[in-house]
């Protein structure tokens, strides 16, 4: 129920007020570690990445949302606005989700699994993932989804604690803080090997099923 059902259902003298109170202290303590996560975030030096990066992404989207789509970490694009998957790939993103009746944004939360641009879009290190791999455990623990898809080998293997290949993890249901996870290709290696799309679109009807099952 809504907070702000409580509170008229309160005011009728229709719920106890202690629960409406409980309900605004769950509110405001998940309002407050988001807020922590966008200050904590920008100002993070955990790792080398902060000397390079422009700008840090947290992530996009409905803090909300049922799926939670998380990639590897930000390009060239997403450095420079500080939003995830603006670039080529993410254009691709988003037709895969328009193609599922998704859009970013509505009931989509979109992040990866690091925060700063590996430089020349490099392949994450081991110690940056280890760095800034609590910032996504914190926001899949704030937005409670339904659904994780992983996008790629770094974004599957971090969070499944798996060395496993892209292609032995496919096809099935994981578990990753007890939410259902679908593996799938990462958009950009989709752009570069186009017969592997229909593999992509099993893996997000495969997601879709679990969600509505
Ligand atoms: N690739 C990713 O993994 N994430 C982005 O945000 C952009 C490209």
């Amino acid at each position: 129920m809504s907070a702000r059902r409580l509170a008229i259902l309160a005011e009728m003298g229709l719920v106890p007020v202690w629960r409406l109170r409980q309900k605004s202290t769950v509110v405001a303590s998940e309002e407050s570690d988001w807020i922590r996560l966008e200050r904590e975030v920008p100002a993070c030096t955990a790792c080398a990445l902060h000397k390079s990066r422009t700008r840090t992404v947290l992530g996009v989207g409905d803090r909300h949302a049922h799926w939670l789509l998380v990639g590897e970490a930000p390009g060239a694009e997403e450095d420079r606005l500080g939003e995830p998957f603006v670039g080529q790939a993410g254009r691709l993103l988003d037709n895969m989700l328009a193609a599922i009746g998704l859009a970013r944004g509505e009931n989509v939360y979109i992040a990866n699994v690091l925060k700063c641009r590996p430089p020349g879009n490099r392949n994450p290190e081991p110690e940056e993932v280890a760095r800034c791999s609590p910032f996504l455990e914190r926001q899949v623990a704030l937005i409670q989804p339904k659904i994780i898809l992983a996008m790629g080998r770094f974004a599957a293997q971090t969070l499944l604690a798996s060395d496993a290949t892209i292609a032995s993890l496919r096809g099935r249901v994981h578990r990753y803080a007890g939410v259902p996870l679908v593996v799938t290709y990462h958009p950009a290696y989709l752009l570069r090997n186009l017969p592997d799309k229909s593999k992509a679109w099993s893996d997000l009807l495969l997601a879709r099923r679990t969600l509505n099952g």
